[in-house]
């Protein structure tokens, strides 16, 4: 297992949408494998997707801290929202010291496949919800901060920019 280095806006990948897996090898279970220990080693995520680690393929780790659990996800869209739409404060770990007011579907359901290539579907509520529609995003090379108008975005891009110079 391994801890990979976290790609941080505004890289290029994180713009890319990701690829398809179409076989399930001991490379992309290996891959999750990590992106889980990744996740687990900043206290505070919930969750990660392929970008995020420079791989642009359609994979994500999620651990909302609730009943259900480790989740990973290979292929995963979202089938059905429902529900009044809910406006939550997001972070994202690929742009640090960064937070918006993302509005999201209270209810989703994700058809996805598990590691052995399973089909499997998911119905989630509430902060879980919120975390797949996340991830999913990033899947699609879209990011929290697309969420502003272009506006606040600009401002937002200038002032991250000016920040992170050193880094
Ligand atoms: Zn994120």
């Amino acid at each position: 297992m391994a801890v990979y280095d976290i790609v941080k806006y505004p890289a290029v990948i994180l713009r890319k949408k990701a690829k398809t897996v179409k076989d399930i090898s001991s490379y992309q279970r290996e891959f999750l494998d990590n992106m889980v220990e990744t996740m687990y080693n900043d206290e505070v995520t919930v969750g990660l997707a392929a970008q995020q680690v420079n791989l642009d393929t359609k994979l994500i780790v999620i651990d909302a801290r609730d009943e259900k659990g480790l989740i990973k996800l290979i292929n995963p869209v979202i089938k059905h929202r429902e529900g009044r739409l809910v406006v939550m404060e997001e972070g994202c770990m690929s742009l640090p010291g960064v937070t918006v007011n993302v509005i999201r579907s209270p209810k989703v359901v994700i058809e996805a496949k598990n590691e052995r290539g399973q089909p499997i579907n998911i119905e989630a509520e509430g902060f879980l919800a919120r975390v797949l529609q996340h991830e999913i995003d990033h899947l699609n090379g879209k990011l929290i901060i697309d969420y502003l108008n272009p506006a606040k975005k600009a401002l937002l891009a200038i002032s991250y920019r000016l920040k992170n110079k050193s880094a």
